[in-house]
């Protein structure tokens, strides 16, 4: 057998056994790197476009201070990241508003799943227990995580509001009483 040939061989065993193996391989780690989103209130980290183009449909919110005007304002400030910011910060002003707590506070981190299967993998790499819930908040990262599949304008202000909550008092008010005031935020968000 010559040399080429022996090359040759090492080659298609080498993508044989690449496809063989490839399907096998952690597909879910996702390396696509993390871009940011800063409001005046929140930074929303996103991996792409799509996911923050999905957010934004699946968030419906209009303020009373959002006039007709800017809405439909034929100029460039109504891009969708101009309308997003301006939506998630009424939104969590409102919030604060239901609560009647309206402390400054550093901004709370949106983290922005773009599938259940990825919020719950990142759910098992924080506390190596499977996740249960369609959106969680971590006090330790001050962030809210959230699947863009599954999210509606509720989820977001009940997770927003215990980020607000947990950082309003001197002591963090005990879980059930939290969830209490949460769940009061998601049911009258729209009173
Ligand atoms: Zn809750």
């Amino acid at each position: 057998m010559s040399g080429k040939n022996l090359s040759r061989r090492l080659l298609a065993l080498i993508w044989v056994s690449f496809l063989l193996f490839y399907p096998f391989t952690d597909l879910s780690a996702d390396d696509t790197p993390w871009q940011n989103l800063e409001t005046k209130h929140t930074i929303i980290d996103y991996q792409s476009l799509k996911d923050l183009k999905t957010f934004n449909k699946k968030v419906v919110y209009y303020s009373a201070r959002q006039s007709l005007k800017s809405l439909f304002s034929p100029s460039g400030s109504n891009s969708l990241t101009d309308r997003l910011k301006k939506k998630v910060d009424a939104l969590y002003e409102r919030v604060q508003e239901i609560l009647d707590m309206r402390e400054r506070m550093n901004k709370v981190i949106i983290n922005i799943s773009h599938d259940e299967k990825q919020l719950n993998a990142t759910f098992y790499k924080l506390f190596k227990k499977k996740c249960s819930v369609r959106a969680y908040y971590i006090y330790e990262y001050n962030t809210i995580y959230i699947n863009a599949d599954d999210l509606n304008e509720g989820i977001l202000a009940h997770e927003m509001a215990h980020a607000i909550i947990d950082h309003y008092f001197a002591v963090r008010p005990p879980e059930a009483t939290a969830e209490i005031l949460a769940r009061y935020v998601d049911k009258h968000l729209l009173d």
